[in-house]
This record gives C-alpha cells, sequence and structure tokens, in this order.
C-alpha cells in the first residue's frame, strides 16, 4: 500500500494547515485590442520578481522606462520571435513552445517564483503555435488522406497541452497573467463594426480564475475609435471573477485598473507584501 507521504508528494496534496502563508495567487486572462494596456497591467502593476514572456510582434522594452529602479531589478524579458517577416515557420515555432517550457520550469520550479508574476504576452499568438505545431499537421494528414472532418478532435492535443501548462504554472505558487488580443468579428455581411472577440482557446475561460477586459474610449466625446480628439480614457471590466461572481460585469478607469485592486476585490484584504508592488 503506498505510504500517505509518499503519494502526497507524487500528486501535490496539500496539508490545508500549510496553506495561508504568502498571499493567495490566482491567474488572469488580460484581453484588449492592441494599445489598451494589457502590457501595462502586467509588467507595470504586478508583483514583483516578474517573468515576462514576449510572443508578440510589439517589443515591451519600452516599457522599462516607466518601471521604478527596484522593479526593474526584479523583472526578467524574453522576446521569442519569428525569424522573417512571413511569421513563425513550423520549426520555429516548436523551437518557441519548447523555450516556453524551459523558461517556465527555470524560473518557477522550487518555489522560484513565489508571490511574483509570470506573464505570456500574449496567450493569442501561444495558442497560434500551438495550433502550427499540433492542429495543422493533424489536418495536413487528413486533406492529404480525402478524409473528413474530425470536427474538433484535432484539437485534442493541443487542448490538452493548455490546459497542463496553464495549470502547471498555476500551481507553483505565482500569479499567471495571460493576455489575449482581439480580433474583429465579421458576419455573412462582412466585419461587424465595432464588434471584436479575444483570439483565446477555448479552455481559457475555464482555466483562469479572473477575466479582466480592456478598452479605450475618447474622453472628450466617447466615441471608440475617435480621431478628432486627444486623450483618452481607459475602461477595464471584468468578465469573471471566479471567487464572487457578483461581481462579474463591474467596471474600473484609468489608474484603478491595477493588480493591486483585483487583488483586493479578490481576497478582501489587501496585498501582503507592498514592495512587490512598486
Ligand atoms: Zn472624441
Amino acid at each position: 500500500m503506498p505510504e500517505i507521504a509518499d503519494v502526497i508528494k507524487k500528486y501535490g496534496g496539500t496539508n490545508a494547515a500549510e496553506v495561508g502563508n504568502g498571499p493567495l495567487t490566482f491567474s488572469m486572462s488580460v484581453e484588449g485590442l492592441d494599445g489598451c494596456g494589457k502590457t501595462r497591467f502586467g509588467l507595470l502593476t504586478c508583483p514583483t520578481p516578474i517573468v515576462h514572456i514576449n510572443l508578440g510582434d510589439r517589443d515591451a522594452t519600452a516599457m522599462l522606462y516607466d518601471m521604478s529602479p527596484q522593479r526593474r531589478k526584479q523583472t526578467t524579458l524574453y522576446n521569442l520571435h519569428a525569424q522573417s517577416a512571413e511569421g513563425w515557420t513550423r520549426a520555429e515555432a516548436r523551437d518557441a513552445l519548447t523555450a516556453v517550457a524551459d523558461i517556465a520550469k527555470a524560473h518557477l520550479t522550487d518555489g522560484g517564483l513565489v508571490g511574483g508574476t509570470f506573464i505570456i504576452d500574449s496567450g493569442s499568438s501561444f495558442w497560434e503555435l500551438l495550433q502550427e505545431v499540433y492542429v495543422a499537421p493533424e489536418q495536413e494528414k487528413r486533406d492529404a488522406s480525402g478524409g473528413k472532418r474530425r470536427g474538433g478532435l484535432e484539437y485534442t492535443q493541443a487542448n490538452l497541452i493548455i490546459s497542463g501548462v496553464l495549470n502547471w504554472i498555476k500551481n507553483q505558487g505565482a500569479f499567471l497573467v495571460i493576455t489575449h488580443t482581439k480580433a474583429q468579428e465579421w458576419d455573412a455581411q462582412g466585419p461587424v463594426p465595432g464588434k471584436y472577440r479575444a483570439r483565446l482557446n477555448n479552455r481559457v475561460p475555464y482555466i483562469v480564475e479572473v477575466r479582466l477586459d480592456l478598452t479605450k474610449e475618447c474622453s472628450t466625446c466617447g466615441a471608440p475609435d475617435c480621431k478628432a480628439h486627444i486623450g483618452r480614457k481607459h475602461i477595464g471590466q471584468l468578465l469573471k471573477f471566479g471567487r464572487n461572481t457578483a461581481l462579474e460585469g463591474m467596471k474600473f478607469e484609468d489608474k484603478a485598473i491595477t493588480f493591486e485592486m483585483i487583488y483586493k476585490l479578490y481576497t478582501g484584504g489587501a496585498f501582503p507584501n507592498e514592495g512587490a508592488l512598486e
């Protein structure tokens, strides 16, 4: 018969008495069009130490200039990019996924990032890489053999990987922030004006405890796409709030859109390590 201590170790069991030391961690999906503050939310408001993996085409280095010196010291940036303007080749995509796994293991194993933040920016790109490596080859095989569409079956492995990776990261004692870009929504008539939807794997909304939607509008006339005035109001809205669904739909503006605010709502108390937010 297996020993209790052995199964606790093997399956990651937790004795309830050990919970409650250190901050309660959770994972978040931060969603928005480019320029709405997704990267800013992660790099400038989340608790340090921070590991940030940039898979998008926007360089996050400029954000470093807005950080306090102590925040800069506690932040590690990784930029993983395709080598050519045509985008990721399958081999590059595979290398990038290996890199994400290596980086996560190196920084997170043995409590290396406890109380800090692991950021995947963006999860939309991460999902594209997974599809290129695990879904596209299955579809090509099917097309080559003249086979029928297999519904969602071709996505099974990629779905399992994204669940596995995100759940593993969540269990290492760090906050997980995964950003998602939005794309124009289309109907039979073409693009639907003003309608956008986040590009994310369909498991992600269940895996994360919090979904934060970021938008901006003209601070003078309120139009989302105003070209006449200078000045924007940023708006954050909770799309999912695992611990208290009554807060879903709640909106914040501008400087109130911070990790500190989300943490306070989530736990009912202030973030215990103030220095990590400076
Ligand atoms: Zn305006």
